[in-house]
C-alpha cells in the first residue's frame, strides 16, 4: 500500500447554478474515501496567486476572472461566473500546485481532488474551465526548480486542448491525450493524439492506451507526470460514447500509474470531467483511481 496524499477543500465549491458539471463530486470524493477508511495525508491548498497563474494566462483575461466578469473572454466557458465560482476555480489550481510539490517531494503519487481544467487557454476560457490547473501546476514546479520534463498523460473524454495548445512549442512538456475524437472540442495538436470512434469500449481503448503510455515516459525521459483521470469515458456518461466499463477504467488507471511506479515518477492525478447519469457513478470512478493509486484496488 502506498499514502497517496489528497488535496481538497470545501472551497472547491461555487454554486454553479444547476449546471451538468457535479461540482459537488469534490466533497463526494472525499467523503467516501474517509467512510472507507482509505484516506491517506489530506493537505489543504491556498487559492492560487496571481503570479501563479500569470505564468499562464495573460493579465487581461485574469482581470476578467478575478472581476468575476462575463466578457468575450469569459463567456466560452458555457458556465455561470461569480465570486465563488472563481474562487473554487482558483483555488483548485492551488490544489493542483500543492499535489504537484507533495508527488515531487515523495516520488509518487499525489492526487487533487479537484482540477484537471484541461479546456482553459491562456487568454479565454472554454468548455467549463476557467484556469487551466494542468498547465499551472506543471509551471509552477518549473518555476521552483522541482521538475523540467513533464509528460501530460491526459485520459479524459475529450482532447485536452488548452493544455495542447499551452506546451506547444516547449519541448520539456509532453503533452499526451487519448479521446472521443468525434466530439468538442475543436482539437489542437498534443505531441501524441489517439482520437478513438464512437463506442470504442474496453478492448480499443485499453489496447492503444498499454502501448502508447510506456513510449512516452521513456522516449521523453521524463521527470514527473500529470495524470488527467477523467471520469467520462465512463459508459454511463451524458456528453460521451467512450463506453468504458468500472472494470475498464480501472484498468486504465493500473497501465498509467503502474507505468509511473515503474520508473519511480512522480505522478499528479488530478479528476476533470465526469457527467454520468447518476453522480455517485462519476463519484466512484475516481474513488476507484485513489484506490489503484494507493495500490488497495
Ligand atoms: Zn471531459
Amino acid at each position: 500500500m502506498v499514502e497517496v496524499p489528497l488535496v481538497y477543500s470545501d472551497d472547491y465549491y461555487g454554486d454553479l447554478q444547476g449546471h451538468i458539471f457535479p461540482i459537488e463530486k469534490y466533497k463526494l470524493i472525499y467523503e467516501a474515501l474517509e467512510a472507507e477508511g482509505c484516506l491517506g495525508p489530506v493537505l489543504k491548498p491556498e487559492p492560487a496567486t496571481r503570479e501563479q497563474l500569470e505564468l499562464v494566462h495573460t493579465p487581461e483575461y485574469l482581470d476578467d476572472v478575478y472581476a468575476a466578469r462575463l466578457t468575450h473572454r469569459t463567456l466560452p466557458s458555457e458556465m455561470a461566473i461569480s465570486p465563488d465560482i472563481v474562487r473554487g476555480f482558483i483555488t483548485a489550481a492551488g490544489g493542483s500546485v500543492v499535489a504537484a510539490r507533495a508527488a515531487i517531494d515523495r516520488g509518487g503519487p499525489a492526487m487533487n481532488d479537484g482540477g484537471g481544467l484541461h479546456h482553459a487557454f491562456p487568454d479565454h476560457a472554454e468548455g467549463f474551465c476557467y484556469i487551466n490547473d494542468v498547465a499551472v501546476a506543471v509551471s509552477v514546479a518549473q518555476e521552483e526548480g522541482l521538475a523540467r520534463r513533464f509528460a501530460v498523460i491526459d485520459c479524459d473524454l475529450h482532447q485536452g486542448n488548452g493544455t495542447a495548445f499551452i506546451f506547444a512549442d516547449d519541448p520539456d512538456v509532453f503533452t499526451f491525450s487519448i479521446h472521443q475524437e468525434n466530439l468538442y472540442p475543436v482539437k489542437q495538436k498534443s505531441d501524441l493524439d489517439i482520437g478513438l470512434p464512437d463506442w470504442a469500449g474496453d478492448d480499443v481503448y485499453l489496447e492503444r492506451l498499454r502501448s502508447a503510455v510506456p513510449d512516452i515516459l521513456d522516449r521523453h525521459e521524463s521527470e514527473a507526470v500529470v495524470y488527467v483521470a477523467g471520469s467520462d469515458p465512463y459508459e454511463g456518461d451524458q456528453l460521451g460514447n467512450l463506453r468504458l466499463t468500472f472494470d475498464g477504467l480501472i484498468e486504465r488507471d493500473r497501465i498509467v500509474l503502474g507505468e509511473c511506479r515503474d520508473r519511480g515518477l512522480p505522478v499528479v492525478i488530478l479528476l476533470a470531467g465526469g457527467y454520468a447519469y447518476d453522480t455517485r457513478d462519476t463519484v466512484r470512478v475516481h474513488v476507484n483511481t485513489y484506490k489503484v493509486a494507493a495500490g488497495i484496488s
